[in-house]
Parts: C-alpha cells; sequence; structure tokens
C-alpha cells in the first residue's frame, strides 16, 4: 500500500508555518496525482491539518474521480478562519470521506506529558466524534513525530490505524502506516518512484530503521 499525505491545495490563503511551506500543492499538480491514483487500489490518500482547502479544492477533485481520501483534522483549529469548520468535516463524511484525529493543537506528540498527551489523543477524538457523530478510530501523527510512549498511548487508546510520515509503503493491514508527503516537486511519476524505494532491500533497510525510532 502506497500512502499519500497532502497537507494544503492551491494559493495558500495565510502565512505558512515554517516546514509548512514545502507542502502546499497547486490545483492541477495535485489533479494530475488523483489521475495517476484513480483506478488503484494499491494507493491511498490522507489529507493533515484541516485545512479549509479539503473542502473547496480537495473534495471536488476526489468526487470527480470517484476517489475517497482520509482526512486528519486538527479538532482546536475547527471553525477557525482558513481551516474546516464542523459542517465542512461534516460535508466530507457526507461525502463518503473518512475523518480521523490529528490532535488538538498541532504540536509533536513525542516528549509531551501524560496530561498533553490526553487531550492530544482523547479529548481532541471526543471532540472530533461529536461532530461526526460516529467513532474516530485513525489517527496522523503531527510532523510524523512518535516514540515508544506514543504508540503504547495509541494502543490503548484503541486506535485501528495509525499513520507516520517515514515514507515508502505500508502492508495493507499494518497498524502503523508510512506516508509519503507530497511536496510542489511531486507528480504521477512519484507514485513509481515509492514503488522503486519499496524494494526488498529498501523494504529492509526501513523497517530497521523504524524498529529504532519506535524504541526511541
Ligand atoms: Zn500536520
Amino acid at each position: 500500500m502506497t500512502n499519500l499525505t497532502f497537507h494544503g491545495l492551491g494559493e495558500p490563503p495565510r502565512a505558512l508555518d515554517g516546514g509548512e511551506a514545502g507542502t502546499w500543492v497547486d490545483a492541477k499538480r495535485f489533479e494530475a496525482l488523483l489521475d495517476a491514483v484513480a483506478g488503484r487500489d494499491d494507493v491511498r490518500i490522507t489529507f493533515d491539518d484541516g485545512n479549509a482547502s479539503d473542502v473547496a479544492i480537495g473534495l471536488p477533485a476526489l468526487a470527480a474521480r470517484g476517489l475517497t481520501a482520509t482526512f486528519f483534522v486538527v479538532a482546536g483549529r475547527l471553525g477557525r478562519e482558513h481551516f474546516l469548520s464542523a459542517a465542512q468535516v461534516r460535508e466530507l463524511r457526507d461525502a463518503g470521506m473518512r475523518i480521523g484525529n490529528h490532535g488538538m493543537r498541532h504540536r509533536a506528540w513525542r516528549g509531551l506529558d501524560a496530561a498533553a498527551l490526553d487531550e492530544e489523543l482523547r479529548v481532541a477524538r471526543r471532540m472530533l466524534e461529536d461532530v461526526v457523530g460516529a467513532p474516530v478510530d485513525e489517527a496522523a501523527c503531527p510532523f510524523g513525530a512518535y516514540d515508544r510512549r506514543v504508540v503504547g498511548a495509541l494502543r490503548r487508546g484503541g486506535y485501528r490505524r495509525v499513520f507516520t510520515s517515514d515514507r515508502g509503503t505500508a502492508g495493507d493491514a499494518a497498524w502503523l502506516q508510512a506516508r509519503n508527503t507530497m511536496t510542489p516537486a511531486d507528480g504521477p511519476e512519484t507514485l513509481t518512484a515509492i514503488g522503486a524505494r519499496s524494494s526488498p532491500a529498501a523494504r529492509a533497510a526501513g523497517r530497521a530503521r523504524l524498529a529504532v525510532k519506535r524504541w526511541r
């Protein structure tokens, strides 16, 4: 399974944070990527951060191609300018999209104390469940940051699947799903490149890296 991560689409409507600038993809490029994904059941599309462009640009382009995606929403940003409102999250749900938790305040989950981690993993999830009126059982780690403690808390919390940003491919049924962040430089050829990086040797090296990361 190849998991793709999108953040903002189109022209950014606000000043972007440091690393965020490299993750906004213009609408044309986004649509070209979707065209390459259409008809492939080995590619999963995800969106992080709950930008308003999820609904303005992402949703119509997905719907036009019969594609679905999982949208990882930051609960504490709901209704803020340039981000999704609760009604827009429900619009995504009604269109057959899945909603996942991307935490409360968009901070790295690694290194948080117990109370802060609880707010990110449990309270934010509860808020999102109230919005969609259904269980939210998938999460995506902000900044792709996690460690053994975060993994333990997510497992105890009963999350069905957790998405990282570790690149490469992931087993379809794996609990921890590596994703590939799409940048303005990515296009349909990126899908081929990810597959090539996922040769048996590359996968073994990746697993060794992950094992270290998970236990850090
Ligand atoms: Zn994020």
